[in-house]
């Protein structure tokens, strides 16, 4: 750090006065005053390469469309009252005139009464003439000319010069963004160039001393930077030029000369990471020395992205998101788009909704607007909205959600049963074919992965085993996942079945205690003799598993009354296990023999657990799901998943 002591807690003073929360309304409100109106400056641009740009200006046709009086079939250009007589009984004998106008040839002889002209669709329409015939409707006699059976009324078949655009007509307004129809008008006015709003240069700089670009390899500690290519995506989607600068080290010096390059090249600046109060987190005191008025709000009341920072300096938004990826992307979509369209003089974005139960209550922190991400699927009246509660640290719950919904600040929870808005994040809700619900476990990747080949759409929702079975109960998946163990009976899953439930064997796995290879208080010992063993030693630190975890029930066991060292850290997957062993945060734990095989992480077997799937039998016969059966049972997924470690049942 390069920055004096003092100058850092006179800044952290000036700070505090933001640090008051201001609500999503409130906060955007004052972002938007210091901002807008705002001139939107134009340039010229090739009309080939305008698509996607918002018209600076009206466009004004400088020539009548068709520029002529046009044929809009193939036929005879004629008078029409020559043929006011005309009938089935009385055809009138026009002689054709000595010319043919096909399209882009101009006429060179009248038409005088008694006389036709041919013409093919699109020619321009002779002097005298004033209808056209279509060749279907005459009758040639010999090459010279022709009778017709019907009359004519004036006009017919013509387009007069300018009825489809008038010269002097306003064709296209400002503020129209450019899509290939509107390219098409301007093409037929002959226009080649259009002024349009210049595209916004936003710089993305991300922030933090553990941040690495993807591609290059990971070092202790570090995590890849993942706001940087999101937010650089997310800005071009809304029709913005995005200029991505790189991580920045949380290095004051480094950072300050980062964002005031950016402000000098581009004319808005996004940031992510360092909106926390931790020791390192400096951005946001540089911002209050880039220019005027400077922060607007430090602290929105949202969730995610409560650390959000909004500024303005001289005039130019300068946005710090989140560091995590989930809160930066929603406080991006909320707060920042409504902004960055209004500068590129885009319209608000149209997002498109939908309704959907919530099938489970979620619980809202009271004073804070929450948006809760959810995957949506069919239920048997209407769409249920399941929330994909992994937290804002996690960017999968971002990728995978089908939308969110929006629990008001003023409520402390969402009752189950809640008929909500969802905001979808695609155009179009795709409900799942397949809807799995329940335990997660790497073989059924194995298994759906052939119902993906067949463009079946599965949608696996973990949310535990007990989870799985009360959302297979309501009938809202085909299939619950799930490994439990009766205690009393010593068996697996089948105790837990309820009515209307049926169980499809899934695959066996094998439970056992991991440990680092060539750790000789583990290696080659039984699995009770080795947990002996670790118990034994005080410097031997365990990794636990989550209350109701089956896993943790066989560790319970195992250790009975022991609560060794590590004993409380109690992660929620398998692999948070592996990775707490392969990197020296504990000794040993349990897991299944793939994670642990996928480690390098050596293992003794202890007991096997069954992973099943218990099915809703009214949804059975259902296509999708017979499809899946048979995914299930096809040699390809057994070698595939004996491939990985685990025993098809
Ligand atoms: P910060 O606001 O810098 O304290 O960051 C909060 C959390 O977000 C930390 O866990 C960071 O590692 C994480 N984070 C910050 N920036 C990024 C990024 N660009 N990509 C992924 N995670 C990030
Ligand atoms: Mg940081």
């Amino acid at each position: 750090m390069t920055n004096a002591p003092s100058q850092r807690s006179r800044d952290s003073v000036d700070q505090d006065q933001f640090l008051a929360i201001l609500s999503r309304e409130e906060a955007l409100a004052r972002f938007e005053a210091a901002l807008f109106p705002r001139a939107t400056p134009a340039e010229e641009r090739p009309l080939m390469d305008a698509l996607g740009y918002p018209l600076a200006r009206d466009i004004v046709a400088d020539i009548d469309v068709p520029p002529f009086d046009r044929s809009n079939v193939d036929g005879f250009a004629v008078r029409s009252a020559d043929l006011a007589c005309a009938g089935e009984a009385t055809p009138v004998r026009l002689v054709l005139n000595d010319e043919v106008i096909a399209c882009g040839t101009a006429p060179t002889r009248p038409v005088l009464s008694g006389t036709a002209t041919s013409i093919a669709t699109g020619g321009p329409l002779p002097r005298g003439a004033d209808a056209v015939v279509m060749v279907e409707h005459t009758h040639p006699v010999g090459a010279r000319a022709i009778d017709i059976r019907r009359a004519a009324s004036p006009g017919q078949f013509v387009s007069y010069a300018g009825s489809d655009i008038a010269r002097g007509e306003a064709v296209l307004r400002a503020g129209t963004v450019i899509g290939s129809r509107e390219i098409g008008m301007c093409a037929a006015c002959g226009i080649a160039k259009v002024s349009v709003v210049r595209r916004p240069r936003v710089a993305v700089i991300s922030t933090g001393d553990e941040l690495v670009q993807p591609g290059l390899p990971l070092r202790p500690a570090a995590i890849y930077d993942t706001n940087g290519a999101i937010v650089s995506a997310a800005i071009s989607e809304n029709g913005v030029e995005a200029v991505f600068l790189g991580a920045i080290a949380d290095d004051e010096e480094a950072l300050e000369a980062a964002m005031r390059g950016a402000l000098e090249t581009s004319d808005m600046l996004v940031l992510s990471g360092g909106t926390s109060k931790g020791a390192g987190d400096v951005s946001h005191r540089i911002i209050a020395r880039l220019g005027k008025p400077g922060i607007i709000a430090h602290g929105v009341a949202l969730k995610p992205g409560k650390p959000l920072c909004l500024a303005v300096c001289d005039g130019k938004p300068v946005v710090i998101l989140p560091g995590f990826p989930t809160s930066a992307m929603f406080t991006f979509h909320d707060m920042i788009v409504p902004v960055l369209r209004r500068m590129a003089g885009l319209p608000p974005r149209s997002d498109a909704k939908v309704m959907a139960r919530v099938p489970v209550r979620i619980a809202s922190e009271l004073g804070r607007t929450e948006f809760v991400m959810v995957s949506l699927v069919g239920g048997a009246d209407g769409l249920i909205a399941y929330p994909s509660g992994k937290g804002s640290g996690a960017i999968t719950s971002f990728a995978q959600a089908d939308g969110f919904l929006k629990i008001d600040a003023l409520a402390d929870q969402m009752r189950a049963g809640t008929e909500a808005e969802v905001t979808l994040f695609t155009p179009h809700v795709r409900v799942p074919d397949v809807v799995i619900v329940g335990s997660h476990c790497t073989g059924l990747d194995l298994v759906t992965a052939q119902l993906a080949q067949s463009g079946i759409a599965v949608r696996s929702i973990a949310v535990g085993s007990l989870g799985g079975l009360a959302a297979a109960k309501r009938g809202e998946c085909d299939f619950a996942p799930i490994h439990l163990l009766d205690e009393k009976t010593g068996t697996y899953n089948t105790p837990f079945l309820a009515d209307g439930l049926e169980l499809v064997p899934g695959w066996r796995r094998m439970q056992g205690i991991v440990f680092r290879q060539g750790d000789a208080r583990f290696e080659g010992l039984s699995a009770l003799d080795a947990v002996r063993a670790a118990l034994a030693d005080p410097a031997c630190i365990m990794v636990n598993r989550n209350q109701g975890a089956g896993t943790r029930i066989l560790i319970d066991r195992l250790v009975g009354e022991a609560r060794p060292d590590g004993y409380w850290n109690q992660p929620k997957s398998h692999n948070a296990v592996a990775a707490a062993i392969a990197q020296h945060r504990a000794d040993w734990g349990m897991t299944i023999a793939p994670v642990a095989q996928a480690a390098g992480l050596g293992f003794i077997p202890l007991a096997e657990e069954h992973y099943d799937f218990a099915l809703v039998t009214a949804r059975k016969n259902r296509p999708a799901v017979q499809a899946f059966l048979r995914a299930l049972a096809s040699e390809e997924s057994r070698d595939a998943l004996e491939r990985a470690g685990f025993r098809p049942a």
